[in-house]
């Protein structure tokens, strides 16, 4: 028998010692060990020996049984650190490299810019009033004082769109944003302080200075005693607020439908300080808005009475001015999507 338990007991370690995983060490030890073991039924067979024998045979299965028990539980351990070992490597972070950044989106230049307009009107106590983008011919032009024959209506200049035969008035992607101070005369009684800041079209072929899409602010004030003079002041301060210093700034007379008297204001050109460079084509002035006193018909036709108001509007691209502000040569870079350009405004 002692030549039988040596044998199970060489062939259980090598057996432990083939094992090299959890389940085969498993059956490995209820080969041995378990109810139908080889060990167990040795320790069953000592029954059969003469009672004298038994205790030293007892013994030694014991000894032999917590020896293979040990050498299984080492075996187990050695096993589950393999398999840490193996979970880690397949999931190998270097703890050193620099983390990996989420980038963050950021705000368009144009929306920057209109932010910042609308904030330095609303501060003035300006409320800023938005309308449709698709617009029909009424509030666009005719209310705005513009005559049926004026170039601007035509199909060239402006994105008509197809309706039904039976419509009642043409509908187009509105070419100012006028057509809201329309919209909000007709709506609202004087005092009025507004600003309209919106997406216009215009079917112009994209260039340097021209996108068929782009930014308006446009702005109306009316009350009774508004004169040229409140318009220059309201006009020459949002510059300076805009811009971050005083401005020199000079009034054109000029002509819109919609105005009487109108003007056309440059300013110092603020990348050569009135010097002269390209971006103002050596003249050290730049155009930057149109503006003028609103003409009694755009009154009248909104409901408002021109023999007890008057008011003073005016308007400027917002691309123009962001183009001014950060010195952009090309407005069609708002709309590339390059983010090595918008990257630059985060
Ligand atoms: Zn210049």
């Amino acid at each position: 028998m002692a030549a039988t338990l040596d044998e199970i007991t060489r062939r259980a370690e090598e057996d432990i010692a083939k094992a090299d995983t959890p389940a085969t060490l498993n059956s490995v030890a209820s080969r041995y060990l378990g109810k139908k073991g080889l060990l167990t039924a040795e320790r069953r067979n000592i029954g059969l020996l003469k009672p004298a024998q038994r205790p030293a045979a007892g013994a030694r299965i014991n000894q032999a049984w917590q020896q293979l028990q040990t050498t299984l539980d080492a075996r187990k351990e050695t096993l589950k650190a393999a398999a840490f070992e193996r979970a880690l490597n397949a999931d190998l972070t270097d703890v050193t490299l620099p983390g990996r950044r989420q980038s963050a989106g950021s705000l368009h230049p144009i929306t920057q810019t209109l932010r910042r307009i609308e904030s330095i009107f609303v501060a003035a106590g300006y409320q800023v009033q938005t309308g449709p983008e698709i617009e029909d011919e009424y509030h666009n032009f005719t209310a705005l004082n513009t005559p049926e024959h004026h170039p601007a209506r035509a199909v060239h200049d402006t994105f008509y769109i197809q309706q039904e035969q039976d419509s009642t008035q043409p509908l187009l992607l509105r070419t100012h944003t006028s057509s809201v101070q329309v919209r909000t005369m007709e709506e609202h009684r004087p005092p009025l302080r507004i600003i309209c800041p919106g997406k216009v079209y215009r079917a112009d072929d994209p260039d340097a200075t021209h996108t068929p899409m782009f930014h308006q602010v446009e702005g109306l004030v009316v009350d009774e005693g508004i004169s040229m003079a409140h318009l220059k002041g309201t006009l020459l301060s949002f510059l300076k607020a805009f811009f971050g210093r005083p401005l020199q700034a000079r009034f054109r007379p000029s002509y819109f439908p919609f105005t009487e008297p109108s003007a056309e204001v440059d300013m110092e050109c603020v990348h050569c300080d009135a010097k002269g460079c390209r971006v103002c084509s050596q003249t050290g002035w730049v155009e930057v808005l149109g503006c003028g006193m609103v003409h009694p018909n755009v009154l009248e036709k909104s409901g408002v009475n021109p023999d007890i108001y008057d008011g003073f509007a005016f308007g400027f691209g917002v691309d123009r001015l962001c183009s001014l502000n950060h010195g952009i040569a090309d407005s069609r870079y708002f709309f590339d999507n390059d983010l090595r350009f918008l990257q630059q405004f985060s």
